[in-house]
């Protein structure tokens, strides 16, 4: 009998005994990761099409958000929000600049810049509206406001009772949507592209008809970009592929290179009605999380990501259009920018655990999406690789 203790093995007796079993992971513990290539505790390489789930859009230890971090805890870690620092303001201002020109609130969290935005929704409005309406195979997040948000009752199950108010719609339903609001409605939530329910884009016209329908019943439009900001779908904001500007817009995930941070946009007009005393975050906008998002802007800027993120989205598309085409199991390729679908006839989590044997890190979704949020600073050789690796162990499944 083998009685060696693997490094593995310990930390996975330190995550059996210790850490609360809410998350299903593998049994690999990552050691170190650059760019979009992570090393295991074992020493084992994997090439990363979904590094940081999202967050990691630079890749793995980004240089330009690693110096500036580095730099930052020099200096000041952390002040509360009854200071200004020049830092979070400037941050502020790069935002405004690149999206609608209004004004930032800074959390922590996808889920609390949705909770943010669903208590400026409710404030905002006159007392009696409180209702919004969300859409089904949407995610919002975790805490129990974006949890009743989100219209997957898988999430809901034991949960309840919910917070009340949220109404749901189907994604792209747009009579079905009017066919909700009534005198009680706050507003519309809604991701401009579904991550998390399957990489699923409008219909056309649909995110147009959301803000028309707004204006007509003095809605609010809310768009959560935590998966779709930020540069991930090759244009700063993924409103901007569809013509639409929404009232408040949600960002995380990508927004700070890597470091948690979160942040809620809206209009210099609406954002007074999130009063003092009406909400706040501890960490939100800390020195940290503001310079590494202010370098996370610089870098794609410097380097010019958004047009690579474009190039790299065309590779995918071809490689993937060409599976498609040689393999009856692949249903459907969905793609804008860095967030890819493949939607297979197969179980996907059977492709991803296969994926892995062979060093390549992929998610699934929904069943049988294989969803891919690659890094901007991907090479074409790791695209290819990659697209080589996936296409090998779909084609095996036949
Ligand atoms: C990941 C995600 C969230 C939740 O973000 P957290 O940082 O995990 O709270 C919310 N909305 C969308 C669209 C997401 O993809």
């Amino acid at each position: 009998m083998n009685t060696e203790v693997t490094e593995s093995d310990t930390i996975g007796d330190l995550f059996a005994r210790y850490v609360v079993p809410n998350y299903t992971r593998f049994p690999v513990a990552i050691a170190r990761g650059n760019g979009s290539q992570v090393w295991d505790t074992e020493g084992n390489r994997y090439l990363d099409l979904f590094p940081g789930w999202g967050c990691n859009l630079l890749g793995h230890c980004p240089p330009a958000v690693v110096d500036a971090v580095g730099q930052q805890v020099q200096e000041l870690i952390h002040v509360p929000n009854t200071w200004q620092t020049r830092l979070q303001g400037r941050w502020a201002q790069m935002l405004s600049e690149r999206s609608f020109g209004g004004q930032a609130f800074f959390c922590n969290s996808g889920a609390e810049a949705n909770e943010a935005a669903i208590k400026l929704a409710r404030l905002h409005t006159p007392k009696d509206r409180y209702k919004i309406i969300s859409f089904k195979g949407g995610f919002h997040g975790r805490t129990l406001g974006a949890t009743a948000a989100t219209a997957q009752v898988k999430y809901h199950e034991g949960l309840g009772p919910l917070m009340a108010g949220f109404r749901y719609a189907p994604f792209g339903d747009l009579e079905a949507t009017t066919r909700l609001v009534d005198d009680e409605t706050a507003a519309i939530l809604v991701e401009p592209v579904q991550g998390e329910g399957g990489i699923h884009l409008p219909p056309d016209g649909f995110l147009a008809g959301l803000r028309q329908l707004a204006d007509d019943y003095g809605l609010l439009l809310i768009f959560d970009e935590v998966q779709t900001g930020c540069g991930r779908t090759g244009k700063w904001f993924a409103y901007e592929h569809f013509d639409v500007v929404p009232d408040i817009m949600t960002l995380a995930k990508s927004l700070c290179g890597g470091i948690a941070g979160g942040a809620m946009l809206t209009t210099a007009e609406i954002a007074p009605s999130l009063r003092p005393g009406m909400h706040a975050a501890t960490f939100g906008g800390n020195p940290i999380a503001a310079a590494a998002g202010i370098a996370t802007l610089e870098m794609i800027e410097n380097e010019n990501l958004l047009s690579r993120a474009a190039a790299l989205s065309a590779i995918f598309r071809e490689r993937l259009e060409q599976l498609a085409a040689e393999c009856e199991l692949v249903r459907e390729l969905r793609i804008l920018g860095l967030m890819i679908g493949l939607q297979i006839e197969a179980d996907g989590e059977q492709v991803v655990d296969r994926c892995m044997k062979e060093n390549l890190l992929v998610n699934c979704t929904q069943g049988n999406v294989i969803r891919l949020l690659p890094a901007m600073t991907l090479t074409d050789a790791e695209a290819h690789e990659g697209c080589d690796i996936l296409a090998g162990v779909i084609k095996q499944l036949v």
